[in-house]
């Protein structure tokens, strides 16, 4: 698929049932390179009766991929891991391409999508259960089942490593698989497709394109589907569960949205602290990451040096072609995520927070006909004020100041969200007590962005609903069912 990238344009079609498909009524949803404008080729746009197919494949499938010995269906999810592997560079040019992120940052993400297939193959013969004590002659033990069809609805800021990484789980637990990228991202879940159709029995792993209130929604509601998984905006989780719950009742898991403290104590080294607030920000993926800390919380008595030094980073931030090595930011996504970017910029000057640097649109150059935006540092940001308080999913950092350790903690838990948080200081008290007072699913400790293999990711309040990554992400894919069996009424008694 990405030499047909180099040649000009794709005409992708979606893996149903082992064919590869057009949508039921042609239509087609054109997809582009936001670093250039040039138009990439198009994708399917899935229809009801498109998805009702993938769902009946899957369900047909379902049955013999149970029944397989676990260690088989881990074997074919680490040759699928290899076979992904040996076409990195593939994989990375086109996320990059359709998604404007730094090819350098792409190639990270298909490493990591390749180590959770891994991961979660690792794990296979962890799915078991337990035997429980009672009377002799009778035994009760517990089995894990799996749900059978999993839907997995995924966005588009890290396209490959989402399709791949959120498909391992399910798969390994003894579930098919129902995967709908976002519809601005779909190229390499389905060169994934492609990988995974060599490899995996027809039907067990199938890809629907298209927009999300359609084929997403048919996903959701459908009866055969009983355990869906989303990673997401906030308003998209909420329709996802309200529809869930219509005329079933169906397991939902959410991976949501943040707007991340990172909370700087007076004793912090202001060097090392400057150089996280910037790589938590994740300014690489233009701030199009859930986990971003796009709210720096900043005591009153370093504060000032503070917000000078980070805006002379970020300022100093390049943006550029997402193939060029010297690019430090790439584009954002699309025309609505851009404008989105803008308002906010517009709404922070009109809360009066002080604009320290960037959040003009580059129009000259070589970036000219891309959605390119300069990295925006807001200072004095009030933390009742929309900039603090709403998910904006690009390159704006706020910054607010605290007056003590009360403060901090009240201000780090005054939004809607709780995903991640960090907090920088020496002091073990103060470390502690943030970790066990923040409202964040995922804490950090003088570092910033970093996730153990193993260790469980999500949010609470409104980012989210269960832990993925780890052992119980893929227990989330099976119930447990117990048996009781009374076997024996002899002379042993
Ligand atoms: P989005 O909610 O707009 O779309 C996500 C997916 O949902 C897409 O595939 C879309 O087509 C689909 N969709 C849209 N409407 C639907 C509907 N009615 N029913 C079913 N599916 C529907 O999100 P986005 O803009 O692609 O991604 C950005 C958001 O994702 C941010 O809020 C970000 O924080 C969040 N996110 C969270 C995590 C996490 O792990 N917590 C990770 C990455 C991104």
């Amino acid at each position: 698929m990405a030499d047909t990238l180099v040649a000009g344009t794709i005409d992708a079609r979606m893996l149903i049932g082992g064919e590869w498909s057009a949508a039921s009524n042609g239509a087609l949803i054109e997809t582009l390179n936001p670093a250039t404008g040039a138009v990439l080729g198009t994708i399917p746009d899935a229809t009801r009766s498109d998805v009702d197919r993938a769902v009946a494949a899957a369900h047909a499938a379902a049955g013999a991929w149970r029944r397989l010995a676990p260690v088989a269906r881990a074997e074919m999810v680490n040759r699928l891991a290899a076979a992904v592997e040996a076409r990195s560079e593939e994989f990375a040019a086109l996320d990059s391409a359709e998604n404007g992120s730094l090819l350098t940052e792409m190639r990270r993400d298909i490493a990591a999508g390749v180590s959770a297939l891994r991961y979660f193959a690792g794990l296979a013969l962890q799915v078991r259960g337990e035997t429980l004590p009672g009377p002799t002659g009778e035994i009760t033990y517990t089995t894990r089942v799996p749900f059978g069809v999993v839907g997995r609805i995924v966005p588009f800021n890290h396209p490959f490593m989402f399709a791949a990484s959120k498909i391992a789980a399910p798969l390994v637990a003894g579930n098919t698989v129902v995967l709908k990228p976002s519809e601005f991202t779909s190229l390499s879940a389905l060169l994934l497709a492609d990988v995974a159709n060599d490899i995996l029995p027809v039907g067990v792993f199938n890809v629907v394109t298209g927009a999300g209130p359609e084929s997403g929604d048919a996903l959701v509601s459908h009866p055969n589907v009983h355990r869906i998984a989303f990673t997401g905006s906030v308003a998209t989780g909420l329709a996802i569960q309200r529809r869930a719950a219509e005329r079933m009742v169906k397991t939902v898991s959410l991976e949501l949205g943040g707007k991340n403290p990172l909370v700087v104590f007076p004793d912090a080294d202001l060097d090392t602290v400057v150089d996280a607030a910037v790589r938590g920000m994740n300014f690489t993926w233009q701030g199009q990451s859930c986990g971003s800390l796009s709210r720096n919380l900043v005591h009153a008595s370093i504060y000032d040096e503070f917000v000078d030094r980070l805006a002379e980073r970020v300022s100093a931030l390049r943006p550029g072609l997402p193939d060029d090595p010297a690019s430090q930011t790439g584009a954002i996504v699309n025309d609505r995520q851009l404008a989105k970017v803008l308002d906010y910029v517009r709404i922070g000057q009109e809360e009066g927070a002080r604009l320290m640097t960037g959040g003009t649109r580059v129009v000259d150059g070589v970036l000219a006909d891309g959605l390119f935006v300069r990295p925006a540092v807001f200072a004095d940001v009030a933390i009742d004020s929309r900039l603090a308080q709403e998910e904006i999913f690009g390159p704006v950092l706020s910054v607010t100041r605290f007056s003590d350790e009360h403060d901090a903690i009240r201000m780090a838990n005054a939004t809607q969200f709780g995903l991640t948080a960090s907090v920088f200081t020496q002091d073990l008290g103060i470390a502690h007590r943030f970790a066990e007072s923040v409202d964040a699913g995922y804490v950090w400790v003088n570092e910033v962005s970093r996730h153990l293999p193993g260790a469980p990711y999500g949010g609470v309040k409104n980012s989210g609903i269960g832990r993925e990554e780890d052992l119980g992400e893929l227990l989330s894919y099976t119930q447990t069912k117990s048996i009781h069996i009374t076997y024996a009424h002899g002379s042993l008694r």
